[in-house]
């Protein structure tokens, strides 16, 4: 029987794992780990204090905010380091209802993340109005419901760059451009387009934008929140005066630093995003189509490209459960996640994929695979020859999939 394979891991020890869920948390880059770990010992100073330990560290984190600044075609004075994706959501979230007071109303989409979505469904009961517009069966917005939805007291339109589930990537330039034709705030959670796919707040006319450092090699415990120049925002945590006045609290400067190289890694690599690991990903999800029957991919399966993240696919597996297919790659040393989440004790199927209209019993034998840059051709193989029994086997033993196995002919 063939072994899983090795991870290519030039940093550190051997790793008998096929890592496939860089959508919930990715390595930490080698590279990113020896820009840190001055930081972690000598380089031990305070960026707030006047004398040379400090000094000398602040300058690292000017560099690290011009190196996000470059990914994201920012100017690095419109970047704020905060301490996750959540947070950058919230604060833009808001820090814009603070700002605009006599605005109620916050237009958002039933797919977003649980950092935008759970808020909005707090502000809903803070007497804020939320309008969450639905998606398509191929996940996508109908731009005009979202012109129609518009109201004059809308204070903020929260649209997803891309969805975390799916990898579905939304149009966020026509987005912005509707809302800034009407004078409203765009904020977008970037969390998982970031160095996956091109942004270019250049040409972009979002005002708020929220990165993740975990999500793209980085650490946890970090993250940005883009504000464009001439943006009103209250500032979210109050403090000190670190990131000018705009997030009090003092600098995480090991993982900042951190999250500008990996900033910088992702640049370099995003063109191998969009061949190498692209092709990778289409390999997976044809094979696993081909070989099993009964399966769909959510979301647009898009041929161009641009319309899915390239590292994503989500699976439905009729007739089987998702926990269970999870349990039962993880034995054979594969990390995915499942498009169902175990709240308490019982099988609730994702939001994202309800919202797309997946039928109940697919929604719940939905598998997420999301490669990285460090995903080979060989942990591929690995999981694609490792799917078609898994499939077989749970579908035996379940009482609607006995009759059903894998087949010849793909769906
Ligand atoms: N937004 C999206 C789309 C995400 O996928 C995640 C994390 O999974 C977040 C926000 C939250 O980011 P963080 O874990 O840094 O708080």
């Amino acid at each position: 029987m063939r072994q899983a394979p090795k991870l290519n891991n030039p940093a550190g020890p051997f790793i008998p794992l096929v890592y496939l869920d860089n959508n919930a948390t990715t390595r930490v880059a080698p590279e990113v780990v020896d820009a840190m770990l001055p930081f972690l010992t000598e380089r031990y100073g305070n960026p707030s204090s006047i004398h040379a330990f400090g000094g000398d560290v602040k300058r690292d984190i000017d560099r690290a905010r011009e190196r996000v600044a470059a990914l994201l075609g920012a100017e690095p004075s419109e970047i704020i380091f905060t301490s996750c994706g959540t947070e950058s959501d919230n604060t833009a979230i808001r820090g814009t209802l603070q700002a605009y007071p006599e605005k109620r109303h916050i237009l958002t989409s039933k797919v977003e993340h649980p950092a935008v979505r759970s808020l909005c469904r707090q502000l809903a009961k803070e007497g804020y109005r939320v309008t969450e517009l639905p998606v398509d069966r191929a996940g996508k917005l109908d731009l005009d419901l979202l012109a129609r939805s518009i109201a004059d007291d809308t204070a903020i339109v929260s649209i997803m760059y891309a969805n975390n589930e799916t990898g579905v990537v939304f149009p966020i330039d026509e987005v912005a451009r509707i809302a800034k034709a009407r004078g409203v705030v765009v904020h977008t959670d970037a969390v998982q387009a970031a160095g996956k796919i091109p942004i270019d707040l250049r040409n972009l006319p979002v005002d708020l934008l929220a990165i993740s450092g975990h999500k793209l090699h980085a650490p946890k415990g970090v993250g940005v929140l883009y504000v464009r120049k001439g943006t009103r925002l209250v500032p979210w945590l109050v403090g000190g005066h670190q990131e000018r006045g705009r997030r009090g609290g003092t600098e995480n400067v090991a993982s900042i630093v951190g999250l500008g190289r990996a900033a910088e890694l992702a640049m370099a690599s995003i063109e191998e995003e969009r061949t190498r690991v692209r092709a990778l990903r289409d390999r997976l999800e044809a094979e696993i189509l081909a070989r099993c029957s009964d399966t769909r991919v959510n979301g647009d399966r898009d041929p161009d490209g641009a319309g899915r993240l390239p590292n994503t696919t989500s699976i439905s597996f009729e007739y089987v459960e998702g926990e269970a297919i999870l349990l039962m790659l993880d034995r054979e040393g594969i990390g995915a996640s499942s498009g169902s989440a175990c709240t308490s004790g019982s099988l609730e199927p994702s939001h994202v994929l309800r919202a797309m209209g997946v039928p109940f019993s697919a929604a719940h034998g939905s598998i997420r695979f999301s490669l990285s840059r460090y995903t080979t051709d060989e942990e591929i193989d690995y999981v694609i020859e490792k799917m078609p029994g898994i499939i077989e086997r749970l579908r035996a033993i379940s009482p609607f999939g006995g009759a059903r196995g894998v087949a010849s002919g793909a769906r």
